[in-house]
């Protein structure tokens, strides 16, 4: 058997892709491993979100490089591949920064992994496959799905049309593409067969799914919802613009569907707003959430923040902090702004220092932390069903998540998969201590979710 690493950063998505990579490979003699001393392939998976990522990757690279030359000394061989966002939008660098590198692909072009493997075995050079293909990867994707345990992801629709001035997806993934209703369900029913009790949707735009026989995302889950086994559905990543009615209206019709929304706002200014891109008012968001809570009352809404976007001031920050406090959010990430190669926001005059950009995170992450610590003391007394995950860090304790997506600990004996009925009695800004409502272990009946 062949060595495989695979080193993922950035979103789910990117997990998904080194998931299906390694299913790729694997019919090449290729089993996975964590040490890059025994590895006869290396895959770095890239993130190019923010400036950091590629510095990392060049780090890493440098890494490999001795490893790489330590192995050619030992008779051994390594095949060493850049995959990802910064493959994608900076392949020639990555060529000219490190030559000692074999491979660098798009996400789009993982299914002619093996084709890559052979030719960069077969002659020096670079094999550098960062255009768009005609096909889909996906028509070219082994169907079977290893075990993603109980947890498991599925793109349904890739790249993104929305153009964020601070933003390098479009370039990176391409136009929004939504794979047919068919083949999701097909994958689907391959990953519950392999045990997945949940799935997770991802697309950089998911919201904006519009595949062939579903036509919309809502359409989607209502068709995953008759999947026997399928006890939890959730979905990420979405934009304000595209989360319509239908949307709103399965939060409360479909109870496989989890009370939880990932909706991106980045910031609380109109000005900034506009500035970013966004399409949409600070007005337009607060009137989307109250629809979502109008359906779905206890519904857990997470964002995304960007503090110091070019051309920000103390006024705008001041909008984002109230916008903040009128929703109350369960959870959030947020970051300075950072700016990215290639985009709009990067050319725009009046960047904002970095002191300002740490002084207004600071604010912004203890306004938002404080507010997740909230979210989850609420549960504190309140009973619902837990997904287990598997064992806790204790003897005799089980890991699971609520339909919040919440992490949990409590004294149980139960498997993965199983779904309990449990009363939370204490709560963290990042987990809830529960106990079991009633003894008994309830079999993972779709029902239980
Ligand atoms: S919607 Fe999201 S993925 Fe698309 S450009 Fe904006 S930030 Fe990037």
């Amino acid at each position: 058997m062949k060595k495989l690493l695979i080193r993922t950063w950035g979103c789910q998505m990117n997990v998904y892709d080194s998931a299906r990579m390694a299913e790729v490979l694997a019919p090449l003699g290729f089993a996975p491993t964590e040490r890059a001393e025994e590895a006869d392939m290396v895959i770095l998976n890239t993130c190019h979100i923010r400036e950091k990522a590629t510095e990392k990757l060049f780090s890493e690279l440098g890494r490999l490089r001795a490893v790489k030359e330590a192995r050619a000394a030992a008779g051994q061989g390594m095949v060493l591949a850049v995959a990802g966002c910064v493959a994608q939008a900076e392949g020639e660098e990555i060529a000219a920064r490190a030559p000692y590198v074999d491979i660098v692909f798009g996400p789009q072009t993982i299914h002619r992994l093996p084709e890559m493997v052979a030719r960069a075995s077969r002659a020096a050079g670079l094999v550098l496959e960062t255009d768009f293909p005609e096909e889909s990867k996906f028509d070219h994707l082994p169907e079977a799905r290893a075990p993603q345990g109980v947890t498991a992801f599925l793109t349904v629709q890739e790249g993104c049309d929305k153009f964020c001035a601070f933003c390098v997806v479009p370039y990176t993934r391409g136009a929004e593409t939504s794979r047919p209703a068919a083949a999701v369900l097909a994958e689907a029913r391959a990953l519950v067969a392999a045990g997945a009790r949940e799935i997770a949707l991802l697309g950089q735009n998911v919201n904006a799914y519009h595949g062939e026989g579903a036509g919309s995302l809502a359409r989607l889950i209502a068709m995953l919802a008759e999947i026997p086994g399928l006890a939890r559905i959730r979905y990420t990543t979405s934009h304000p613009r595209d989360m319509s009615d239908d949307l709103i209206a399965a939060h409360r019709d479909i109870p496989q569907l989890m009370p939880v929304l990932h909706l991106p706002v980045q910031s609380g200014s109109d000005r900034v707003l506009a500035a970013m891109n966004r399409g949409h008012s600070a007005a337009d968001y607060l009137r989307l959430v109250e629809k979502l809570r109008a359906a779905r009352p206890d519904i857990a809404i997470t964002s995304d923040f960007i503090v110091g976007h070019p051309g920000e001031e103390e006024a705008d920050h001041e909008a984002t902090l109230r916008l903040v406090r009128e929703v109350g959010f369960a959870g959030a990430y947020s970051f300075k702004y950072s700016p990215r190669p290639g985009t709009p926001a990067a050319r725009l005059p009046r960047q904002v220092p970095e002191e300002v950009k740490e002084a207004r995170l600071a604010e912004l992450q203890a306004l938002l932390s404080a507010q997740q610590l909230a979210f989850n003391r609420a549960r504190i007394g309140q009973s619902f069903p837990v997904l287990v995950t598997g064992p806790g860090r204790h003897p005799g304790q089980i890991a699971g998540r609520s339909p919040w997506l919440q992490a949990v600990h409590a004294r149980a004996d139960a498997p993965p998969g199983a779904i309990l009925t449990m009363t939370a009695i204490a709560a963290t800004a990042n987990s809830l201590t529960c106990i079991l409502q009633d003894a008994s272990t309830r079999p993972p009946e779709r029902d239980a979710a």
